[in-house]
């Protein structure tokens, strides 16, 4: 393992979409726009605010339309928003949205189970997507769901992986995300996927995303930081989850990376603290307890009271040490 040496990674936030279309409780427009502009002060490189899906398909964020236009927009923030379709991408554009995130899954009976298309019915639907973006000169991002693992179908094969990148490549998109939807990744996996990828379309602007699972998110960032990954998303708080796989927790949080990554050295352009303050504000939002752990136990260097009866423990040591002397 490598120490970061200074290295900038990019920090992208997707609690505001990854993880509020999950939550029960619908999060009132002026919390989430109040978050946005927290969450714009804390030195992320991208924030997906928001999804222009159908209100009916994921009433949480029904309010896309509302929280774009409301939220300030700090220069350097690159503001995206999950596009599913052509009326979506018209939406995000009246919206002024920065970059579009498009997503479909490399496993057809997960695509099949989320998006309720074949991925070829998905991919063409895209292509369209990506075209109207070209005309309105708008960076376009895709997000591959299932990349190290399906759910339902187990292993994904890197053949296939690499055949939907190459698709997408040619359709002329900026980025690709590759997701661990389900938290089924581990580390030399991903080492293995994103040398490939990065060897193969290393003009890409490539992005991470964990989910924490079965506990293997942070050390599969190390992985794909290692393998030359330089953007990671993540969710404050480790909110989020997917409706297909049972048990599948949230994204890796945002302050457990965060911390890890400046602890090893990389230079993330993060104020930390301010991330740990905001998920407090987060956990009063979701009303639930966060998955995350540096929010609960603070920074490693977080100095902490001896016991109460600490001054007895001392006396006591150097009267031993006196009467064991003498
Ligand atoms: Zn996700």
């Amino acid at each position: 393992m490598k120490a970061g040496n200074g290295t900038r990674l990019l920090i992208n936030e997707v609690a505001t979409r990854d993880g509020f279309q999950m939550e029960s409780r619908f999060i009132p427009t002026d919390d989430k726009v109040a978050l946005v502009d927290r969450l714009s002060t804390l030195g992320y490189a991208k924030i997906e605010v928001t999804s222009f899906t159908l209100a009916k398909a994921i009433p949480a964020l029904r309010d896309g339309e509302e929280v774009m236009h409301r939220i300030a927009r700090r220069p350097g923030v690159v503001y995206t928003a999950l596009v599913p379709n052509v009326r979506g991408a018209e939406r995000a554009l009246e919206s002024r949205i920065d970059e579009f995130n498009i997503v479909m899954s490399v496993s057809e009976t997960h695509n099949l189970s989320n998006l309720r298309m074949t991925r070829e019915q998905s991919f063409a639907q895209l292509a369209e997507v990506v075209a109207l973006a070209k005309r309105a000169d708008v960076p376009v991002n895709v997000s591959l769901s299932c990349v190290f693992g399906c759910p339902m179908e187990g292993e994904v094969l890197l053949s296939v992986v690499l055949g939907w990148i190459d698709r997408f490549a040619v359709l002329g998109v900026q980025g690709i995300t590759l997701c661990d939807t389900t938290g089924m990744a581990y580390p030399t996996q991903v080492q293995a996927v994103c040398d490939a990828v990065l060897a193969r379309h290393p003009a890409l602007e490539w992005t991470a995303h964990f989910h924490n699972t079965r506990g293997m998110g942070l050390a599969n960032t190390v992985a794909a930081v290692e393998a030359g990954i330089r953007r990671l998303d993540m969710s404050l708080g480790g909110i989020g989850d997917c409706p297909y796989a049972p048990g599948a927790t949230g994204n890796v949080a945002t302050e457990d990376v965060v911390h890890m990554l400046q602890c090893m050295g990389y230079d993330t352009g993060m104020n930390l603290d301010g991330v740990v303050a905001a998920a407090e504000q987060l956990e009063s939002l979701v009303q639930h307890e966060l998955s995350s752990q540096v929010s609960r136990a603070g920074h490693r260097l977080t100095r902490h009271a001896p016991p109460a009866d600490f001054n007895d423990i001392v006396e006591r040591a150097n009267a031993r040490l006196q009467k064991e002397q003498a």
